[in-house]
């Protein structure tokens, strides 16, 4: 007599032998990958959709959003009988705007950290020595945008996400700056973004997070009443470095902080250039200030100042690449103590109307980012789709040979 799962196998045979639970099994595993490619798997094929219309771009808005909803466009390099057939609920397709389309001058690179910063975005170019120095420059800015929310070499993680969308621009010292960037760390479990904005009347703009809270720390009561950003902390480990590095156009006016006592200026200028040695009378803290442009009429070492004068111009003397000022603060034993520490620090936040101006300037950078994204995911498929073409043209005629072995 014939067990139950046997009469269960002779049921499913083919030519009245029992057919191999293996083969079974592959055909479920088959028809789940049906299943779920159809009726599931409907997000790639949104992304994919928005990027197949590269004109999106210039179209209106209502157009843009028609149009993605009714063409499901197949993926690049994939058969297009069978895409034809998917057909995502139209609801699934988010309903936003073409993002405007970046000028000539800036772009966008985003991936998944592989190694170090540096060359997890150097490998978003080719190998040649002009794309390995904007590599640099890029990520060297992305340290110092996140480096109060980020230590990029010690917290970084493989798989971390990166997008940043940067504009060559002779406005900056490096020709670059930064328009928009977002990492998302696995470390923190946090997505820090950061967006450069500039509103009117102002001399440079800084860089802010999406709710408009400025990316870097602020000294209070620096000797600056404004600058770009800090391109230098103590703790970024660069070797005999003391201070922090504001960074500031030429002339910019250096007041003093407290009121202090003037001990010496210009020593060893070929490293420092024209500095400044303070002792600030309450506390009895050395502050040294390098890197200046000429001094204002009047200053002298033994003489004391109020707290508020203009004491010095930023400048970009001795071993300095770009215009900056150099503030160190020392005990009197020749400690070296942390401005930011010193000084206490917080972030200013934009504030209406500029925070509305703002908001709709990080909404279009986001969808930049967003579409950015999708082009570099369908060029990637394309190239992957372009250099296995050959081998799955090979599976394909393997496939029959496997099937009639069975
Ligand atoms: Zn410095």
């Amino acid at each position: 007599m014939l067990k139950p799962e046997d009469n269960y196998l002779n049921k499913m045979s083919q030519n009245g032998k029992p057919l191999n639970p293996v083969v079974l099994f592959i055909l479920g595993m088959l028809a789940g990958l049906l299943i779920y490619w159809l009726f599931i798997d409907t997000d790639t094929d949104n992304t994919v959709c928005e990027n197949a219309q590269p004109a999106a771009e210039e179209k209106a808005p209502d157009a843009a959003q028609a149009s993605a909803g009714n063409a499901v466009q197949p993926p690049i390099g994939a058969d297009p009988a069978a895409a034809a057939a998917v057909q995502p609920p139209l609801a699934a397709i988010p309903a936003q705007p073409a993002p405007e389309a970046l000028p000539q001058n800036v772009h966008y690179i985003g991936g998944e950290i592989e190694h170090s910063l540096y060359r997890s975005v150097a490998s978003r170019f080719p190998e040649d020595d002009a794309s390995k120095l904007l590599a640099e420059k890029i990520s060297a800015h992305i340290k110092r945008l996140l480096v109060f929310d980020l230590d990029t070499t010690r917290q970084l993680r493989k798989g971390d996400r990166f997008d940043v969308i940067y504009e060559e621009t002779e406005e900056s010292t490096d020709g670059l700056r930064i328009l928009a960037v977002r990492y998302k760390s696995q470390y923190h479990f946090k997505t820090f973004e950061s967006y450069y904005y500039r509103h009117e009347g102002e001399e440079f703009g800084h860089h802010y997070d999406a709710e408009g809270v400025e990316s870097q720390e602020r000294l209070k009561n620096g000797p600056l009443k404004d600058y770009e950003e800090v391109t230098s902390l103590l703790n970024d480990r660069r070797p005999r470095h003391d201070g922090v590095d504001l960074k500031a156009p030429i002339w910019t006016k250096v007041y003093l902080p407290f009121d202090a006592k003037l001990n010496r200026i210009n020593w060893n200028t070929r490293y420092n250039g024209n500095c400044a040695e303070f002792t600030y009378l309450h506390d009895g803290m050395k502050m040294i200030m390098l890197h200046l442009e000429k001094f204002p009429e009047g200053i002298t070492p033994g003489k004391t100042y109020k707290a508020g004068t203009h004491v010095a111009n930023v400048g970009n003397t001795g071993r300095s690449s770009a215009s900056h000022l150099h503030y160190q603060i020392e005990t009197p034993a020749g400690k070296i103590i942390d401005p930011f520490k010193y000084h206490g620090s917080y972030r200013p936040k934009l504030e209406s109307p500029q925070l509305e101006e703002f908001k709709a300037m990080v909404e279009k950078l986001q969808a930049q980012m967003e579409n950015g994204r999708v082009q570099d995911d369908a060029r990637a498929e394309q190239q992957a789709t372009e250099t296995t073409g050959a081998e799955a043209a090979a599976a394909d005629e393997a496939a029959p040979a496997a099937g009639q072995q069975l």
